[in-house]
């Protein structure tokens, strides 16, 4: 199957449910890029603030890039002025970081905060108290440039449906909660990233809205970096 083929399928799956589909296009080049482009894609996922970047200028302008991976804070501003959304805020400081790049450059920026459900130690995320004590705190109320549109979360690398099934029920339990209690008037928080390739349609099935694949448009990644393709 070509990537045109694979876009195309996937599109019609998941308008079926009303997911959001972010081709998350790390490590494959522009080109390949491109061909999904062609085929209609206009949401891409990059999780290299470089690597983001160097796509963004290489490629069609009206592309909407997210951000998926681990964000430094010195790397903000590199992004600040483009990118239409950061899935990956995993900390109030970086969350203040980003209010600032965005200020600079006269937008809001739309977040969305990454929950840790996973049962691992290497994944980023903030914690469901942490992410309620960001949400209350005096230091978010003052940030105006940022929007927080919902949550993102990565399940656990295991074939273990069972164990997957659960980790997504969770966080859409407490998206619901976060909705309800700080959000009820705002139709903007509204955005459940849950699902990579393995596990979408787990995801789905436990209420994601937006799904982010990779390997399931692109092929395998064969390669860590993309300019050694
Ligand atoms: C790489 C990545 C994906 C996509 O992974 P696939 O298994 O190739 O679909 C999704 N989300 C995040 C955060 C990623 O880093």
């Amino acid at each position: 199957m070509s990537i045109a083929d694979n876009i195309k399928g996937l599109k019609k799956e998941t308008e079926a449910d009303k997911v959001i589909l972010l081709a998350v296009s790390k490590t494959k080049p522009a080109a390949e890029l491109q061909e999904a482009y062609d085929a209609g894609q206009r949401l891409f996922g990059e999780n290299h603030v470089q690597e983001l970047v160097e796509k963004y200028e290489q490629l069609p302008k009206d592309i909407e890039w997210h951000l998926i991976g681990h964000l430094q804070t010195n790397k903000v501003k590199y992004i600040a002025p483009f990118v239409s959304m950061i899935q990956s805020v995993d900390s109030l400081k970086l969350l203040q970081e980003i209010n600032k790049q965005a200020l600079k450059v006269n937008r809001v920026i739309d977040c969305l905060l990454q929950i840790y459900i996973a049962d691992e130690e290497t994944k980023f995320g903030l914690g469901f108290d942490e992410a309620i004590e960001l949400l209350r705190s005096e230091e978010f109320a003052l940030l105006k440039n940022v929007r927080i549109r919902g949550l993102m979360g990565i399940a656990t690398n295991t074939d273990n449906e069972k164990q997957i099934k659960e980790e997504y029920y969770e966080l859409k339990t407490f998206f619901d909660g976060i909705k309800v209690s700080y959000y009820r008037k705002d139709d903007s928080f509204s955005i459940l990233s849950m699902g990579m390739s393995s596990d979408y349609k787990l995801a789905i099935e436990q209420g994601s809205n937006m799904v982010r694949l990779g390997s399931t448009i692109f092929g395998k990644r064969v390669i860590k970096h993309w300019k050694n393709n």
